[in-house]
């Protein structure tokens, strides 16, 4: 399907562990002050790619330790993001993804039923606004500390939020 994007990374050390094919989607509501893409804010913006163009583009790539899904938003464009974190997950690849939306506010379906559906295929969810008040420098894959690198999987077997450390990352 087509969808909107800001651009990709091919090769990022700083959005997960490890070397990362990043996908920065277009469009975002949040309006986080300070936030460090407002350029992606405009859903209107940005240029327009096929998922089937960015899922052969990532196959491409032999020595990626994962893709992270970042923007704007992902969750926005929920469906695309659902395709291509699907393909990553068939071929047993790490699924990033940062969205300015809290995981119980997307569990509760505020971000749509998609963005929950597309939550099956994310291994670790980075979640919550940007709060410059809790702009830290011990934060590493995160850019404020209210945010939460969030083991997904885990979390929605618990039905409950299972956190994890961005420092026990052996990558
Ligand atoms: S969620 Fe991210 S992209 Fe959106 S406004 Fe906040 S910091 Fe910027």
């Amino acid at each position: 399907m087509t969808f909107t994007l800001a651009g990709i990374k091919p090769h990022s050390t700083v959005d997960g562990p490890g070397v990362r094919f990043v996908i920065f989607f277009q469009g975002c509501n949040h309006k986080c002050f300070q936030c460090h893409n407002p350029e992606t804010w405009d859903i209107n913006g940005g240029l327009k790619k096929t998922t089937e163009e960015i899922i052969s583009e990532i196959t491409l790539e032999k020595y990626i330790d994962g893709i992270t899904l970042s923007g704007g938003d992902p969750l926005l464009q929920s469906q695309a993001a659902k395709e291509i974190a699907m393909a990553a997950k068939k071929r047993d690849i790490n699924v990033w993804c940062y969205t300015g939306f809290t995981y119980e506010q997307v569990i509760q379906g505020e971000a749509g039923e998609e963005a929950k559906e597309l939550l099956r295929y994310i291994d670790t969810l980075v979640d919550g606004p940007f709060v410059l008040s809790k702009k830290s420098d011990s934060c590493k894959f995160r850019g404020s500390s209210n945010q939460r690198l969030i083991d997904v999987q885990k979390s929605l077997k618990q039905n409950n939020v299972i956190e994890q450390n961005e420092f026990d990352f052996g990558l």
